[in-house]
């Protein structure tokens, strides 16, 4: 199915996403978290791309696993160290195995890279590839605190337009912890024109190692009161995990009650965090 008709459903929508494993050895724990994420029966699993394209084949194969549970899966791609001929070749990987949607991605830049010599520099031009090879349900990134390399906020609209005219049909965001941010940006780039549905996207921390990282991708500080709430349960890791998964939650059942229609979670393999989620949501999403 096609994710783009599951948003314009009646039912609200609850999804999550998985990563797929870095080294063949880990794939059959994967394979596992998918199997019972899946018996969640989610509205669709999306599976990442890991950074540089090494695990594609893995991406492509989780996301086809999905499938096989009824579930609809979404297949992050992503685009910056590959060159057409590779992106080509992965499309017709995942047109053949009967994916339908697709997240497209730049990617991170790899360090040391000659941009000059990049075949695909910005997620559009991902976009144009995969509308020229099949009839994909297309999403793409966008990032409510804005993206870390963007000169200003208005610009980064401005491109996300241009990344939307080309043919996406929905948008996830980046992970963000204060539900305010997400509306105000959500009305700013209605204002500029975008009118596909914005799924917002909730990272459930359930350790405190977790938290640095999540300040390296967003490249955000993260709110001061969740801090604090999270800072009391940094030598307390049961209590740590448990707070976490409740302000998820949270913001889960304030962004429903706003009136939006779907909730993407970063539950990332972790099938008791899904569980619990979906458990807590489950009257908001009939
Ligand atoms: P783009 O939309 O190309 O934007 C990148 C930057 O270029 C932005 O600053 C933007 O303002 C600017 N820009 C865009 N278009 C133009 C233009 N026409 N002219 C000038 N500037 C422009 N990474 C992975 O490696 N694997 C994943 O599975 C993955 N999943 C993700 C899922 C979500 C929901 C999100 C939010 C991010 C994900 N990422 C993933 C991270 C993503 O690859 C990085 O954030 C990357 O740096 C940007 O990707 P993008 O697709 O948003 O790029």
């Amino acid at each position: 199915m096609k994710i783009i008709d599951i948003l314009n459903g009646e039912t609200p929508s609850l999804s999550f996403e998985v990563f797929p494993p870095k080294t063949s050895d880990k794939y059959e724990s994967v394979s596992k978290a998918v199997a019972e994420i899946s018996k969640l029966s989610p509205s669709y699993i999306s599976v990442t791309y890991g950074a540089g394209g090494g695990t594609s084949d893995y991406t492509a194969r989780i996301a086809q696993e999905v499938t096989t549970y009824g579930v609809t899966s979404l297949a992050h791609l992503s685009c910056i160290s590959s060159t057409k001929e590779q992106v080509s070749s992965q499309l017709e990987c995942l047109k053949s195995l009967g994916i339908e949607n697709i997240l497209a991605l730049r990617g991170d830049i790899p360090k040391g890279f000659n941009k000059s010599e990049l075949e695909f520099r910005y997620a559009y031009e991902l976009v144009d590839k995969i509308k020229a090879v099949g009839d994909f349900c297309i999403g793409g990134a966008c990032y409510p605190e804005v993206h870390p390399e963007s000169e200003s906020a208005e610009k980064d609209l401005e491109y996300l337009k241009i990344k939307v005219d080309h043919g996406c049909n929905f948008l996830t965001t980046q992970m963000f912890f204060d539900n305010d941010i997400f509306y105000r940006f959500v009305e700013k780039a209605n204002a500029t024109g975008i009118s596909v549905p914005i799924v917002p996207g909730i990272m459930p921390i359930t350790a405190y190692s977790q938290i640095e990282r999540m300040v390296m991708i967003s490249g955000n500080e993260l709110p001061k009161n969740f801090m604090e709430l999270i800072s009391k349960y940094e030598n307390d890791p049961i209590s740590l995990k448990k707070v976490g998964i409740e302000y998820a939650i949270n913001q889960a059942i304030n962004i429903y009650e706003s009136g939006f229609n779907a909730v993407h979670i970063y539950s990332m393999n972790k099938y008791d965090v899904a569980k619990e989620i979906q458990e807590n949501l489950r009257d908001l999403i009939k």
